[in-house]
């Protein structure tokens, strides 16, 4: 049996110390330890890395802690539209959504455009006809409600600018949320779900729902997702690269996973973080921000539930 491994994500850049309470804390690590805690038994009882990673953002989505499903941010027009993608090592298969409002788990819309249509990647009403085709319910926009989320709007709306999740200067904190995992059988898989940028307008998709931008896996390397300044991710092929530096190059995990978040997206001035697992059990968690919302566990190694460096 293969060694058995899950790494989860909350965002990087999480809210500066200051303004952490104990109680606020306490929250998000509970959630974290219960995503994780949902994709370790999956994977523990034989079931696939796929559907680990899914039903691990699937809790993450649920909660309105995280910028993905519940809690996502609010567009320049007041709405939510969200982004996902998931990716299977094993084959290469894959199914992205983007632009997407009122389903309740994105992750899993994603999952059918891989399995039952024939392409990768759906976007907006088409995606939404798709999801409704398959049986998909739409949520209410009072689902998606989120007091502080809305001050956050509330803050910029009438401005041209956008932010990530919670940021001014110094209190920065991207959304999103994704899982990474290697199943019984060595097979790896990762999942990315995301709100995106409070304010967000003329349609901007971010890195999220863009295979090896910031999400991606391939059995023969790692499997990988991202959250930070899409943007960047994007142009930095974040996830791929990580794959790429392993399979063209023979570095281990932890070296391509910090090479590319500690030197080469900061150089092009992007800020964030990722997770990432091989079939060896390996995981890497390398951000460049105060914080990334983090957890992971393997049945070799030691749990990790982290908020701050
Ligand atoms: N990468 C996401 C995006 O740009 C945001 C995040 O990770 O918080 O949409």
């Amino acid at each position: 049996m293969n060694t058995i491994s899950i790494a989860i994500h909350g965002g990087a850049g999480t809210l500066i110390k200051g303004k952490m309470t104990p109680e606020k804390e306490m929250a998000y690590r509970n959630a974290l330890q219960e995503a994780l805690n949902v994709g370790y038994s999956l994977l523990e009882s034989g079931a696939s890395a796929i559907d680990a990673v899914e039903q691990a953002v699937v809790s993450l989505e649920n909660t309105p802690l995280f910028n993905a499903g519940k809690g996502s941010v609010f567009t320049n027009a007041g709405t939510h539209e969200m982004d996902a993608s998931i990716m299977e090592g094993k084959n290469l298969k894959a199914g992205a959504v983007s632009l997407i409002t009122g389903i309740k788990n994105p992750i899993s819309l994603a999952k059918q455009v891989m399995l039952k249509s024939e392409h990768v990647f759906l976007a907006g009403e088409g995606a939404m006809r798709f999801a409704k085709e398959n049986g998909f319910g739409i949520e209410n926009p009072e689902y998606f409600y989120d007091q502080f989320r809305y001050e956050q709007w509330q803050h910029i709306k009438d401005s041209d600018s956008f932010q990530l999740d919670h940021s001014d200067k110094k209190d920065s904190k991207f959304g999103t949320v994704g899982a990474v995992a290697c199943d019984q059988n060595g097979n790896l898989a990762a999942a990315t779900s995301t709100g995106g940028m409070t304010n967000k307008k003329w349609g901007r998709v971010g890195d999220s729902p863009m295979i090896g931008a910031g999400n991606y896996a391939n059995n023969n390397t790692c499997a990988v997702s991202c959250t930070g300044s899409g943007e960047f991710f994007i142009r930095g092929v974040v996830a791929y690269d990580v794959s790429c530096l392993m399979e063209y190059k023979g570095y281990t995990l932890q070296q391509a996973a910090d090479e590319v978040i500690l030197n080469r997206i900061l150089k092009i001035g992007g800020d964030g973080g990722l997770i990432a697992v091989d079939a060896n059990g390996n995981v890497a968690l390398p951000f460049n921000t105060e914080g990334m919302y983090r957890a992971s566990r393997s049945s070799i190694g030691d749990e990790v539930v982290a908020i701050y460096k």
